[in-house]
């Protein structure tokens, strides 16, 4: 039976036996609207340690004023049934009350959280931040998991980690993408059918783009050919497209190691985000 709880005083009752007897606990911090992607996480969790905590919380402070968090798909209901027919958790937490109503301070991300996602959403991995450490603290987790679809905020965590001496192993899940390649997200509900097609570009021409910069095309060169093909299926609205160093998030001119590239933009209203590793392959490798 999936234990649930909502207060931080009954999620120390249910913690505290656990620890005592010496299980090893994961996190899986999410924010509900759960898919796939969220329980291959799970999955991870359960194959590294004993007990399995999730949690379920949208958190205001990484939404601006713009931004969806009212409409955000809320579907707790659905949330529990789910975590219960796949037993996937051994509790799940949705905190009632995060922040207290004088609640002021808050953590400042800089490295790995410039550029990309805070070009465009500056106030993001601050509240992110603040919220897994606030998890972290609540939950003394062994061991938290997170997804690689959201390639620079696993970055982000890891960095908040070895910065503050956190005693939390992070363990990276890989992206879990629907049949025809997109990343699965809970904000692909608001995706229309035909705009659904669309996106399913997205992952091909990532690839694509991946293949070109393997067989020597220049960055810029990959990049804007990328971007004509994107032009090409209607996706105009594109914040960035970007190869970068897959551990400092630095822009790489030149491609001569591994690499990650991500991508933010927009279908019709909705802004979706992907990544793939880039390996640098040798030239041996590429014409045999
Ligand atoms: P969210 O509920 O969107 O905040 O995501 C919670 C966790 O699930 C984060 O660590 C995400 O990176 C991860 N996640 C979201 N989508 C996917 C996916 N398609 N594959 C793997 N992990 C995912």
């Amino acid at each position: 039976m999936i234990k649930f709880v909502n207060s931080v005083q009954d999620l120390h009752a249910c913690l505290l036996r656990w620890q005592q007897n010496g299980h090893r606990i994961g996190l899986v911090p999410t924010m509900g609207g759960l898919h796939e992607g969220h329980l291959s996480l799970l999955s991870l969790a359960k194959a590294h340690c004993d007990k399995v905590v999730t949690t379920i919380y949208v958190n205001p402070t990484q939404f601006s004023a713009t931004e969806d968090f009212g409409s955000y798909p809320r579907n707790l209901s659905d949330d529990l049934q789910t975590l219960s027919n796949k037993n996937a958790c051994d509790l799940v937490y949705c905190p009632q009350q995060m922040y207290l109503d004088n609640h002021a301070t808050q953590i400042v991300s800089s490295g790995v959280a410039l550029r990309l996602e805070a070009d465009s959403r500056p106030h993001f991995f601050n509240g992110v931040a603040t919220i897994i450490l606030k998890l972290f603290n609540q939950i003394k987790p062994d061991v938290a998991i997170f997804g690689e679809k959201d390639y620079q905020q696993l970055m982000v965590i890891k960095q908040l980690v070895r910065d503050l001496d956190l005693q939390v192993e992070i363990i990276a899940g890989h992206i879990q993408r629907e049949k025809d390649g997109l990343a699965m997200s809970t904000r692909n509900s608001y995706l229309s059918d035909n705009e659904r097609k669309t996106a399913s570009n997205i992952y091909r021409i990532l690839q694509k783009t991946a293949r070109n910069l393997q067989e020597n095309q220049s960055v810029s060169e990959a990049i804007n050919a990328g971007i004509l093909e994107l032009n090409s299926v209607g996706i105009n609205n594109i914040d960035y497209f970007s190869i970068n160093d897959p551990n400092t998030l630095e822009p790489i001119a030149k491609f001569n190691s591994d690499a990650r590239m991500l991508i933010a933009l927009y279908v019709g209203t909705t802004r979706l985000i992907d990544n793939i590793a880039v390996p640098f392959l040798s030239e041996s490798r590429i014409h045999s």
